[in-house]
């Protein structure tokens, strides 16, 4: 169910627990804020897959697309 960092579009969140970025997705609980599938080997999370208290922050191109960068392929 996780989604990849890849192409995803929607609204992406800051996990304050890790410091890595999070989305929101549905879970058996609701709508969580959770981790991509790319941060399965990458992050160390104490609350993965889900995030922790996430804070919004003004992502512009550049900066998305560096995170991005940051989680390889692992498909
Ligand atoms: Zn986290």
């Amino acid at each position: 169910m996780m989604k990849s960092i890849r192409g995803y579009e929607g609204e992406v969140r800051i996990c304050a627990s890790c410091g890595q970025p999070s989305y929101l997705g549905p879970t058996e609980c609701g709508s969580l804020w959770q981790h991509f599938s790319e941060q399965w080997d990458g992050v160390y999370c104490p609350r993965f897959p889900l995030a922790g208290q996430t804070f919004a922050i003004d992502w512009d191109a550049t900066s998305w697309s560096d995170v991005r960068r940051m989680y390889p392929d692992t498909h």
